[in-house]
């Protein structure tokens, strides 16, 4: 099979991890085509953004002390990954090239005292540049022949939205093939820097946080690769988080689509563009366990089968975000309202994530993350109290739950059942969106009663023993 692999952070956070991926990958290798792409090492991409800040703050000596402290963190990191002297000499001979490159950026960032888009991008590019190098070495170690390509040496193409770029797909499907199918050929085994790619103009893109699960899922677009699987620290999608409830299983098989709706709801997050180079090549992607890779994981497929279609998989949990409710008589059958009311919330920089509007169209009620709340409120406040809107009602701390599966779709009493379970637990709703899809019921509670409502509807849907 030809297999795109990809490794979270914490699977190569240590020297340990390093080789134990290393020997995984020279083990798959015997049997199929691999090509690996890896994240940043744990927590370096947060890193790099603390330097960011420390350079608009005008803090140099902090941005250059944590530099200092990637460096030699790497540097440890890649002497205990590998054993063979000469292999060493190499891989710290590229460390070093792509570290002078990082403090000739940095220096010239401290000096302008700016960050910007396309500069940060770059910076926070790094961390999979310096991790790719000790992997492919810990390859090297083994005796296997590996070549390390960052997502521009690759052929990622992107547009120029720095932070959250998107690849142009023709362009970058003939790019990748065209450096890929040639290494293949020599039973090289391509190590890729996940997260970044590069605009049209060469300049380094990244797609935002957990991008590297959208590398692999391009790559193996461009490939077409037989299978992508996705290596972090959990065993697959869990039917609720298990910090939650206790008995929560792994869910095997998944559709795209129910993964698409668990990945925001994220448990186990993956990067939400992740399905879209999948979709139209059917390519299945797993979820697996780099520490337990006796386990396979979940299977997140197009053509599930009966089976997985009839049930209901997983209920989870955004904790700790905002309500706002507002209110007027004056938006009652007055277009434009709502369309008023997001755009200044957008134009604030507040997401939405949750949004319903009563059928009297008097109230809309809108759930933001906890960190945009006060702007949101500000925001409506002092453009729209007093005009259309007359009110506006805040809770705080609210939690959204939702209930995912394929299952629910045409199941009568769905809804009865879930606002039982909500109600024998004296919980109280606050507020309810469901998809016309209908592979999601999302509703509102106070965040203390979170725990009990997930458990609650867990038990009720049988979800440890539906799969
Ligand atoms: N290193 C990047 C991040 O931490 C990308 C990734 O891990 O997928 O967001
Ligand atoms: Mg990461």
């Amino acid at each position: 099979m030809r297999l795109v692999v990809k490794f979270g952070g914490t699977s190569i956070s240590t020297a340990k991890n390093i080789r134990s991926v290393a020997r995984f990958i020279h083990s798959l290798s015997r049997k199929n085509q691999v090509i690996v792409v890896c994240s940043a090492v744990n927590d370096v991409t947060d890193q790099l953004l603390d330097i960011s800040e420390f350079i608009q703050k005008g803090n140099k000596d902090s941005a250059n002390s944590l530099m200092l402290k990637i460096i030699k963190e790497h540097k440890q990191l890649a002497k205990d990954s590998v054993l063979s002297q000469k292999i060493r000499k190499k891989l710290f001979e590229k460390l070093d090239s792509s570290l002078s490159e990082l403090e000739g950026l940095l220096h010239g960032m401290i000096l302008l005292g700016e960050v910007t888009p396309r500069s940060l991008d770059y910076l926070i590019s790094f961390g999979e540049r310096l991790s790719i190098e000790i992997v492919s070495h810990a390859l090297s170690d083994l005796k296997e022949k590996s070549v390390t390509l960052t997502g521009k040496d690759v052929g990622i193409v992107t547009d120029s939205n720095f932070g959250s770029s998107k690849p142009l797909m023709d362009t970058t499907r003939l790019r990748v093939s065209k450096t890929l199918e040639p290494l293949l050929g020599k039973k090289a085994i391509p190590v890729i820097g996940g997260f970044a790619g590069a605009d049209q103009h060469g300049h380094i893109t990244t797609f935002g946080r957990g991008g590297s699960d959208y590398t692999a899922t391009i790559i193996a677009s461009c490939i077409k690769a037989d299978e992508v699987w996705l290596m972090s620290d959990v065993d697959g999608l869990m039917s609720a988080d298990p910090k939650l409830v206790k008995n929560a299983k792994v869910i095997p098989e998944v559709s795209y689509v129910e993964a698409m709706e668990m990945a925001l709801f994220g448990a186990k997050q993956i990067h939400p563009r992740s399905f879209e180079p999948l979709l139209s090549k059917k390519i299945p992607m797993r979820i697996r366990n780099t520490f337990n890779v006796e386990n396979p994981g979940t299977l997140v497929t197009a053509t599930p089968d009966e089976a997985t279609n009839r049930t209901v998989k997983c209920v989870s949990a955004i904790r700790h975000n905002g309500l706002i409710d507002v209110r007027g008589g004056s938006m009652v059958g007055a277009p434009g309202t709502a369309a008023t009311i997001f755009s200044l919330l957008a134009k604030a920089g507040v997401n939405i994530m949750m949004i319903s509007q009563s059928p009297s169209e008097s109230s809309i009620s809108i759930v933001v993350k906890k960190n945009d709340l006060d702007r949101a409120v500000n925001t409506l406040e002092m453009n729209l109290l007093g005009k259309v809107i007359k009110k506006i009602d805040v809770t705080i701390d609210v939690a959204i739950i939702a209930l995912i599966g394929s299952g629910m779709r045409g199941m009568v009493g769905v809804a009865s059942k879930v606002f039982g379970a909500a109600a024998r637990n004296k919980v109280n709703v606050i507020m309810i969106a469901q998809g016309s899809s209908e592979l999601n019921l999302a509703f509102v509670v106070k965040d203390n009663d979170c725990e009990s409502v997930v458990k609650a509807l867990h038990d009720e849907f049988n979800l440890a023993n539906n799969h």
